[in-house]
């Protein structure tokens, strides 16, 4: 029988619920259980397609096309497996799937209410990622905070399942806030106590604290906190601040938090984690023996969330060439007009940003251009591939006024162009080409040479490609399309010879690297800039 752990936070947001569920997850899947981790986000987009990166950060894609909450990024990166559409559920989908169900005269009469409606919707959701994947235990994360009005059915659900299945199959860990007072020189538990009631007042007894804290908790705090908070000693667990994520998982297992929650589920803790990859992997993060600087060219940089899984791709790619990857933020938008040297000479190498409409997209061209002839490794991703087309078409191929008719759509040479079965499309929400695509690769070329095979599957988020009409005019031109779509011809990736790295894909590998199996453009990339750098100086 599949057992359930909800994760719910206390106090403040941004505690790092989703850190914390990813990192109880290795441990338990390093003790050899089938674990999957899921989010219930309590906002009303059907899901976060449709929502501006500045509100959400980065939208998630998974195989299936699900365009899903960051967090489900980390759980792929943590656990190293997949992730689907069942894993990332919103109130919006809640509510739709339950309105469409009373449309159709599913509920016989009734009158739909919140209980025991969507509250039905909200665990069979839960019961049925566990069925599907013949899970030993599933974490679903709560996205809010405690008391926030609208994770309110979210808690109601959460406490029916406590009552159905028994506390000892169906676990509450809250992770909640320590602060420290400085002026005080103390650590206070009193907002804790308070989350802590919010959540009896909801009809649950937390069985297990994880407490954010800057200092290390004393045992009489951890007593205090067990008393008024109503759960063992043992239970109160530290989660201190870590200097990276990646620690986590081994904070939590010098804590026993993956002990406690097994002690709790009555399930066997025989087996206990090595974690071997994982702490080979810190080791050579936390022990580079080069530094390169990278620029990040796009136009949400303020926001480091917006392209998240491509800054911890480069985490992971970086500690495989036992490097550091330092990335720069570079703002599109200057790149339109200003002089580029001082922005790019000093880099290793620069990555072109996915991303949508037109603002900035000039500043990219240019910056594509100028390490072209520069001769600065580039990698672009999506739009930074569209980019690096208009710019080869441009100045190469002689296209003059090339454009991608997202940016214009009266250009004489569409080289980016609308799919064809996108052209009817009028809705926003789940339109686009998402999810996993086969590509076949092209033998020698530099994609090869980075993959090692010439199958591979990638995920997609755009609706423009490469339009195949202009395919003879580039390859004349020198551009190498080494990478295919099989069933439809679409091109995927481009490349140029006779270039330290110059390598656009339509896809998103950023989507697809893991600890402990970082993507093999990444690391080639990063190998290159490495190269680069070292030939160079010699
Ligand atoms: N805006 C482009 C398109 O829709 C690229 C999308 C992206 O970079 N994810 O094709």
């Amino acid at each position: 029988m599949t057992k359930y752990i909800f994760v719910t936070g206390g106090v403040t947001s941004s505690l790092g619920k989703g850190i914390i569920s990813a990192s109880l997850a290795k441990l338990l899947q390093e003790r050899s259980y089938k674990v999957t981790i899921q989010k219930l986000d309590p906002y009303i987009n059907v899901d976060p397609g449709t929502l501006n990166p500045y509100e959400h950060g980065e939208c998630y894609v998974t195989d299936d096309g699900a365009e899903t909450d960051l967090d489900l990024g980390h759980y792929e990166r943590f656990l190293n497996t997949a992730t689907s559409q069942d894993n990332n559920i919103t109130t919006g989908r809640i509510y739709q799937t339950v309105i469409n169900k009373e449309r159709e005269g599913v509920y016989l009469g009734k009158t739909v209410q919140v209980i025991p409606h969507i509250t039905d919707e909200i665990k069979r959701r839960v019961m049925l990622l566990a069925d599907k994947g013949d899970f030993d235990i599933v974490i679903t994360e709560i996205g809010g905070t405690v008391g926030d009005i609208e994770s309110l059915p979210y808690l109601e659900a959460l406490r029916q399942m406590r009552r159905e299945l028994g506390i000892e199959n169906c676990l509450n860990v809250h992770l909640t806030l320590i602060p420290y007072l400085s002026a005080a020189k103390e650590l206070k538990t009193k907002p804790t106590q308070h989350s802590v009631k919010e959540l009896l007042q909801a009809g649950i007894q937390p069985d297990i604290l994880v407490c954010r804290t800057e200092k290390p908790l004393t045992t009489e705090l951890k007593q205090k906190l067990a008393l008024f908070c109503n759960v063992d000693q043992k239970s109160v667990i530290e989660a201190i601040d870590a200097s990276t994520i990646y620690d986590v998982p081994l904070l939590m297992l010098k804590e026993k938090l993956d002990l406690r929650v097994l002690k709790k589920l009555k399930l066997k803790t025989s087996q206990k984690p090595e974690l071997t990859a994982w702490k080979e992997f810190l080791g050579r993060l936390k022990n580079p023996s080069h530094d390169i600087k990278i620029g990040l060219i796009g136009k949400y940089n303020e926001l480091p969330d917006a392209y998240k899984s491509i800054y911890e791709s480069f985490v992971h790619s970086g500690a495989a060439n036992e490097c550091h990857v330092n990335v720069v933020p570079i703002h599109s938008e200057r790149l339109e007009s200003d002089e580029l040297g001082p922005y790019l000479d000093s880099l290793d190498g620069i990555l072109v940003a996915p991303g949508f409409g037109e603002r900035g997209i000039e500043g990219k061209i240019r910056a594509i251009q100028y390490v072209r002839e520069n001769k600065i490794p580039f990698f672009g991703i999506c739009l930074g591939m569209q980019c690096a087309v208009v710019e080869y078409a441009r100045n190469v191929v002689g296209l003059k006024g090339a454009a991608s008719t997202e940016v214009n759509d009266k250009t004489s040479h569409p080289v980016i162009d609308l799919m064809e079965d996108q052209k009817s499309i009028k809705t926003m929400g789940g339109t686009m080409r998402l999810g996993s695509y086969k590509c076949r690769i092209e033998k020698s070329s530099m994609a090869h040479k980075a993959y090692g095979r010439q199958e591979i599957q990638e995920r997609h988020r755009h609706r423009f490609e490469f339009n195949n009409k202009y395919l003879k005019k580039f390859t004349d031109a020198g551009m190498i399309t080494s990478g295919i779509n099989p069933d439809t011809g679409l091109v995927e990736i481009v490349e140029l010879k006779d270039h330290p790295f110059f390598v656009g894909v339509q896809f998103h590998p950023e989507l697809k690297s893991t600890v402990e199996r970082p993507h093999p453009l990444f690391v080639a990339f990063v190998k290159a800039m490495l190269k680069n750098k070292f030939n160079e100086k010699a």
